[in-house]
């Protein structure tokens, strides 16, 4: 397992590509812009594009979703259902759902397989309605649930304060460390948050 990070468009979202070296294909985790320059990233992988994955449907994880099939008109998309909303309707926090060639749905407890790599997914809301977070061996993509020492804001209409706790809770409550890959800022461990970050710390307590 391989993971590339770069950040993208204005409010610098970090987009994932994660790879099976040996299997040659990958995933891209929240392309929020930028799709020619993650095009190129893929491609510089050596690996085949096999699907791409969302933590949850904010327009600066998914706007280069449209431009990256362009070049792969076949890659599914996968969502949790509660962040889409209907095509043509313009909503910056909730993503335009594709046709069904395209779209697919993930949700709570549900795996998906890069080659030889799986990822479960946990619904966490609390940012948003249909946040998740993607768990493998030893790495927590956590989307805008778990940053570095902090959370994601839970000020927009659908966000829930007691809700990003709960699930801020449950991820701490995980066994052993683990790599945290957020959507925005630094890296973390998951042993740190729990020492340091004062909104897990609290979920922990529920
Ligand atoms: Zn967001």
């Amino acid at each position: 397992m391989k993971i590339y990070a770069t950040q993208v468009g204005p409010i610098m979202t970090n987009c994932y590509l994660l790879c099976d070296e040996e299997a040659k294909v990958c995933a891209l985790i929240d392309p929020g812009d930028e799709p020619e320059r993650l095009e190129q990233m893929v491609a510089r992988s050596g690996c085949e594009l096999q699907m791409i994955l969302l933590t949850h449907g904010h327009f600066d994880h998914c706007s280069g979703v449209r431009g990256l099939l362009a070049h792969h008109p076949d890659v599914p998309v996968y969502i949790h259902r509660l962040d889409t909303v209907d095509p043509g309707v313009r909503n910056d926090l909730k993503f335009p759902r594709l046709d069904d060639h395209n779209q697919r749905y993930y949700a709570e407890g549900d795996t998906v397989n890069v080659g030889g790599i799986t990822l479960t997914v946990w619904a966490t809301p609390g940012h948003s309605r249909g946040s998740v977070c993607l768990i493998t061996d030893g790495v927590i993509f956590s989307g805008d649930t778990l940053f570095r020492g902090s959370c994601g804001r839970t000020d927009f209409p659908d966000g829930s304060y007691p809700d990003i706790l709960q699930s801020l809770g449950r991820l701490g409550r995980l066994a052993g460390n683990y790599r945290v890959l957020p959507g925005h800022e630094e890296q973390s461990e998951l042993d740190f948050e729990r020492r340091f970050n004062p909104y897990l710390k609290r979920g922990l307590t529920l």
